[in-house]
């Protein structure tokens, strides 16, 4: 077994780190308090191949693999957990739909500029009446002189008020189920199509979460995605890439949260000395950082398997989101406290990892929905 990155992957994590260190840290304060989605950031993610970084060069992406983008995306929520969940969103749900189940002509239409970062992408799954029982969705489509007819809304959606893409699951045969939703490609100005109320969030704020509306919204016959009925099937292959993405955001900011706590402790003094020396807090930093380490193996071991292509990594990548997660809301609860009071105060940025992670055991499935996953996959059950 061989546990080293390529000298291109290390390049690849000094490059995304000191973007990362130099284009976004000076604002995430800023950002966060004001719940600013970054556009202005999205053209220098783009330069970087970020927008793209699954995709292969010849559709616009970067032409790497997972284990390049769980590297991309661990550095960015080391930093802002927003930005990585704005990348992953666009990449591993938008863009992978239709890169996974789109024809050429779709491929080449809307793979392309998404990948190259020209346009940002959205997926819509999640409903107000239907969020761990996806399968419950309500919003409908029926077949309209040549093309489709939309009705309904999804609630959510990460970067939906900023996607000039969109990916949304509608009911197109509601007496086959979960074989009767069907995964529609929709563009910013289609008629009948907008979104709704952007969300005003705990953390992950200066990431985009809206609503997204369909109303007799028209797309023609070629904006199908996939097999018709098929659609939610699809949804959960693309979510089995999604939640790696998901993982390597919990790590990033497991680690960013780990980091901050570590130097605090080496300089915060009590008693005449440093913190660190205590024995209590060496042990909280010990557990933190074996957590971490363990997390990342699952979420690499994850990658690795996605990037084998041949092989389904369900239970794989359901294990890394949970894992990953869980450590990350235990560590960045024990960064504040290692922080004392100040880890309360905004000036410090331990309460903005503890407030941020907490989405990555809900989105792409809470940590419950995880559980069931792999239940039903160790027991056999499909
Ligand atoms: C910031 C943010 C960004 C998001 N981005 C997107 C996006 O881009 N696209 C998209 O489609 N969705 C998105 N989501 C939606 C997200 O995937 C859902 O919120 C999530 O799947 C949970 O659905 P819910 O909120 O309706 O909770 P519910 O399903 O109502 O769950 C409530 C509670 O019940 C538990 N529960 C439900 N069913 C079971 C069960 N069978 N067994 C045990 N426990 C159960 C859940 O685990 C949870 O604890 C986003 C959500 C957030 C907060």
């Amino acid at each position: 077994m061989d546990f080293s990155f390529t000298d291109e992957q290390k390049h690849l994590r000094r490059s995304v780190r000191e973007f990362a260190e130099s284009e976004i840290a000076p604002h995430v304060m800023e950002w966060d308090e004001a719940a600013h989605f970054p556009s202005e950031l999205i053209p220098k993610l783009a330069e970087m191949g970020l927008m793209g970084v699954i995709f292969p060069e010849g559709y616009g992406g970067a032409g790497l693999g997972y284990i390049e983008y769980v590297i991309a995306i661990e550095e960015l929520a080391r930093v802002d957990g927003s930005v990585g969940l704005t990348v992953a969103a666009h990449n591993s749900l938008c863009t992978n739909h239709v890169y996974k189940f789109g024809n050429e002509e779709q491929k080449r239409k809307y793979v392309v500029p998404l990948a190259q970062g020209k346009k940002l992408g959205c997926w819509s799954l999640t409903e107000p009446e239907a969020g761990s029982d996806a399968g419950g969705t309500r919003t409908v489509a029926v077949r309209r002189s040549g093309g489709w007819a939309l009705n309904g809304a999804k609630t959510f959606t990460t970067n939906g008020h900023y996607a000039d893409v969109c990916v949304a699951m509608a009911v197109t045969d509601k007496e086959k189920s979960s074989h009767g939703i069907s995964a529609f490609v929709i563009e910013r100005g289609a008629p009948g199509f907008r979104p709704g109320k952007k969300e005003n969030k705990l953390g992950m704020r200066a990431s985009d979460t809206s609503e997204v509306v369909f109303n007799e919204c028209r797309v023609p016959e070629g904006n199908l995605l996939g097999a018709e009925g098929e659609g939610f099937i699809n949804s959960l292959q693309v979510l089995d890439g999604g939640r790696i993405s998901i993982a390597a955001l919990a790590l990033g900011m497991a680690q960013g949260a780990f980091e901050a706590a570590a130097s605090y402790a080496r300089n915060r003094k009590q008693f005449g000395r440093a913190i660190a020396e205590f024995q209590a807090i060496q042990f909280k930093l010990a557990d933190m950082e074996t957590q971490i380490e363990a997390a990342r193996l699952l979420v690499y071991q994850a990658a690795w398997l996605a990037d084998r292509k041949d092989i389904r990594f369900t239970r794989e990548s359901s294990m890394a989101k949970l894992y990953a997660s869980e450590v990350a809301v235990s560590v960045a609860n024990e960064a504040v406290q290692i922080h004392g009071g100040y880890g309360f105060i905004k000036d410090y940025p331990a309460e903005k990892y503890y407030r941020d992670v907490k989405l990555c055991t809900i989105g792409e499935g809470t940590s419950e929905i995880q559980r069931l996953v792999i239940a039903r996959q160790l027991l056999g059950k499909k």
